[in-house]
């Protein structure tokens, strides 16, 4: 098997004080995953529902479980009962349909903004002026059962480590500006979730305090 626990005690040696792992699990079993657990990690991320659903069903109840894929408004109700955060959330919409399926397990759901700063196309995340207006908005405010705990991202996924290094920093500049105009007096606005397998050491010189790591841990995924 796959050398799943040398390659936690790496990627957390790696890893100052402060900043946190997200195991990335996604299409990798259930071995795998309890071969981390076995190690004493107990923070993992996955992106399909029912991948998650299966998994949620036979392994440990004490995994917090963050939700790190796109998210239909349809599937939140599923994962609503238990889900530790939910890390990609790009619109409004998203954000209503949550508190909703929240206060309906009678929870308080953590949450971050998935921000869209790489070059890449996609239709996923919000671009820096989508997500001030979001926030300026200010319907997030009613809200009860969601805590926007602060930003996500995925950067580029190029060879160019400047490139790379300037996405997470434009990142981490949002982030301080949001959190001075909206969550000065909130503690819990503090995750900055960027660096993954490819990047994480990049991404944590440059202030993330949550890498989500899948493949230096668990190898290439099976598809
Ligand atoms: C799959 C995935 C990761 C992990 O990627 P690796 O390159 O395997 O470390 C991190 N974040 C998101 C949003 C992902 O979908």
């Amino acid at each position: 098997m796959y050398d799943v626990k040398g390659n936690l005690k790496q990627v957390l040696a790696d890893l100052p004080a402060g900043v946190r792992l997200v195991a990335i699990s996604k299409y990798h079993p259930n071995e795998y995953i309890e071969a981390a657990y076995e190690e004493g990690h107990r923070i993992f991320g996955e992106s399909h529902e029912q991948e998650l659903r299966q998994k949620v069903e036979t392994l440990p109840k004490d995994i917090q479980w963050h939700f790190i894929g796109h998210l239909q408004t349809n599937k939140v109700k599923y994962i609503a009962p238990y889900i530790t955060m939910i890390e990609a959330v790009d619109s409004l919409k998203l954000l209503k349909e949550i508190d909703k399926q929240a206060a309906k397990n009678e929870r308080v759901i953590d949450v971050l903004l998935e921000l869209h700063i790489a070059e890449e196309e996609t239709k996923y995340g919000l671009t820096p002026d989508a997500c001030r207006q979001l926030l300026a908005d200010g319907e997030w405010r009613e809200l009860k059962h969601v805590r926007i705990c602060g930003l996500m991202m995925m950067a580029s996924y190029v060879d160019d480590e400047s490139q790379i290094r300037s996405e997470f920093r434009v990142a981490k500049h949002l982030f301080d500006e949001l959190k001075a105009q909206y969550f000065a007096d909130k503690d819990y606005f503090c995750e900055r979730s960027w660096g993954m397998s490819h990047d994480y050491p990049i991404a944590v010189e440059e202030g993330s305090t949550m890498v989500r790591v899948g493949t230096s841990i668990f190898g290439p995924r099976v598809y």
